[in-house]
């Protein structure tokens, strides 16, 4: 195990990823085959020249609520593969201070808080989970910054993204679709998450979107997330999770990652200010060298400075490691690392902490 990892991940050989694990929501998806029975096991070195991030722009901190809710999964359902892929340290409170201590062993300045209270069945609970992500930025002396999490099909999502518009250490809001169930086939699904969109550029509340739902996401799925959801955005930021997946490096991602590609190069409704976020896309010093090339042709295509840094921290393992074996391994030139390490997301340009 790596000596700097906050928690670390022991993978079990089954890496098959079923629905349930999605719902979970711990933001871990489909998990490498390749890195199975290993998780972190060494920490490459960062290429010569490179530095930390200057921000991590995908950290998740957990509250009473979520992990009360985690520890009853946990009991109710002790066989689910999800909970073979991660260690019971993901399963433990997470504050703030937790967080800030993962970025200064890794020299990341900043860290973007994504809220998991979208996991949550009552309004009180889902309050409560984004209180205590969007108390700990506003006490890290601008160095968190936090987007509240909702389920965008629950009665109570619209009322609380009100609610937070405009406060103290609140950048945006964090929507995790597979958690959520969402349906990209069902009309009725994309008609209310296109409202929801529609409602959150109203506020100017930027969101982080989890985009991936199943293990047979398809290129039409994203091109109707694109088409018909993401279009309501016009020139909101939005940050797109796990480069169009749900972590890994599979057939899906590409084919989802080619959609984006295509509709910005096409310039279309609510690419202005799209960006997408690279965590949890490879998680052993090992990955296939292909799957690495083909991720740098798309970055390259779409353009380098739409890509973020984000760690998906503590899923498995800490910022610095996961920067490490992210950047130890992308085929990138020096300038491309350098742009991609210094990125930073627009819905923390506007905030000055
Ligand atoms: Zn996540």
């Amino acid at each position: 195990m790596s000596t700097d990892s906050d928690t670390s991940v022991e993978m079990q050989p089954s890496a098959g990823f079923s629905r349930r694990q999605a719902l979970t929501g711990i933001g871990v998806g489909g998990l490498l085959a390749a890195a199975a029975g290993f998780g972190i096991a060494t920490s490459p070195r960062l290429p010569k020249g490179a530095t930390a991030a200057l921000v991590d722009h995908h950290l998740h901190i957990q509250g009473p609520a979520v992990t009360a809710h985690l520890q009853k999964l946990l009991t109710e359902d002790s066989k689910l593969d999800a909970f073979s892929l991660l260690n019971k340290g993901a399963f433990a409170e997470r504050t703030g201070v937790d967080a800030l201590r993962a970025l200064d062993t890794a020299g990341i300045g900043r860290g973007v808080l994504l809220s998991e209270a979208y996991m949550l069945s009552s309004a009180d609970l889902v309050r409560d989970e984004n209180a205590f992500n969007v108390e700990a930025a506003r006490t890290s002396r601008g160095r968190l910054s936090a987007c509240v999490g909702v389920n965008p099909f629950r009665s109570e999502a619209i009322d609380e993204l009100r609610y937070w518009v405009g406060r103290d250490g609140v950048v945006g809001a964090k929507l995790h679709l597979a958690n959520s169930e969402f349906d990209p086939r069902s009309s009725d699904m994309v008609d209310r998450l296109a409202a929801v969109v529609r409602e959150c550029r109203a506020l100017g509340l930027p969101l982080v979107i989890h985009p991936r739902h199943a293990a047979d996401y398809s290129r039409e799925d994203a091109e109707t997330l694109i088409d018909q959801v993401l279009s309501q955005a016009e020139s909101l930021p939005i940050q797109i999770a796990h480069a169009g997946g749900w972590g890994g490096l599979d057939d899906a991602t590409f084919a989802a990652l080619g959609a984006y590609q295509d509709a910005i190069k096409a310039g279309r409704p609510g690419m202005s200010k799209l960006q997408i976020d690279l965590a949890v896309l490879v998680q052993a010093p090992w990955a296939d060298g292909a799957q690495l090339h083909r991720l740098v042709d798309h970055m390259q295509q779409i353009g380098l400075d739409r890509f973020l840094l984000g760690s998906d921290w503590p899923a498995i393992g800490s910022p610095g490691d996961y920067n490490r074996l992210l950047l130890g391994q992308l085929p990138l030139t020096h300038r491309e690392q350098e742009t991609v390490l210094t990125n930073v997301a627009y819905h923390l340009e506007a905030d000055n902490g």
